[in-house]
C-alpha cells in the first residue's frame, strides 16, 4: 500500500499513526518466505511517522502468522514472525543518497513500504523452525517421530558402543577360533 505523508511534510500535522494489511499472495516483486514456509495471514503492520522538527521518522512493527516444516522432525510447525523498523524519512530529490538504507523515500509524497517491510521480516525468520522448541526429531536408524513414540533403536545402539562390550570384543579377538578370527 503507498502510504500518503502530504499531511506531515506539509506540516499540517506532526504524527502520522498508520496500520495496514500487505497480502503476500498478490503481487510478483513482493519477496517470499522461505520455500518451505507458507504465510497463513497477511502481513500486519503498525507504525507512525513523526516529524521532530528536523526530521521525519518513521518506526513499524510488522507480523505474520506462518506454517513452516519442522527442521527436526518434518512435521507441521506453527508461529508468528515479527520484524521492526526504523528508518528516517525524506522527500524525494533531497538526499544525496536516495539508496542508502538510511532513508525511505517519498515519491510525490507517498511511501511505499511493503517490499521493505516483507524482505524484513524474511531476516527475521530463526536458522531453525521448529515444531517445538523441545522437538526430539527422529530416529536416525529407523525413521520413528521421537513426539510420537519412541524406539528401542538408541538403547540398541547403546549396548552396541558400550566400552565394556567394546573391551570384551577385544578380548575375544585375541582368543583364535576355528575362522580364524575372534568376531561372531
Ligand atoms: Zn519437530
Ligand atoms: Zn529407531
Amino acid at each position: 500500500m503507498k502510504l500518503d505523508i502530504n499531511a506531515l511534510l506539509s506540516g499540517k500535522v506532526r504524527s502520522l499513526p498508520f496500520a495496514y494489511e500487505i497480502d503476500c499472495g498478490g503481487e510478483d516483486d513482493m519477496p517470499r518466505p522461505p520455500a518451505e514456509v507458507t504465510f497463513t495471514s497477511p502481513i500486519r503492520v503498525k507504525g507512525n511517522i513523526s516529524d521532530s522538527g528536523s526530521c521525519l521518522y518513521l518506526t513499524l512493527e510488522a507480523d505474520a502468522d506462518y506454517t513452516a516444516l519442522c527442521d527436526r522432525c518434518g512435521g507441521k510447525a506453527e508461529g508468528v514472525v515479527s520484524c521492526r523498523l526504523e528508518r528516517m524519512v525524506a522527500e524525494e530529490g533531497i538526499v544525496a543518497d536516495e539508496n542508502s538504507d538510511d532513508y525511505f523515500i517519498a515519491v510525490e509524497g507517498k511511501l511505499d513500504l511493503d517490499a521493505e517491510v516483507a524482505e524484513e521480516l524474511m531476516l527475521a525468520f530463526p536458522p531453525q523452525i521448529l515444531c517445538r522448541e523441545d522437538c526430539r526429531g527422529v530416529c536416525p536408524i529407523c525413521g520413528q517421530n521421537k513426539n510420537e513414540g519412541d524406539c528401542d533403536c538408541e538403547e540398541k545402539e547403546a549396548e552396541r558402543t558400550d566400552p565394556r562390550w567394546d573391551a570384551i570384543a577385544r578380548l575375544l579377538e585375541e582368543i583364535p577360533d576355528e575362522d580364524g578370527h575372534g568376531e561372531n
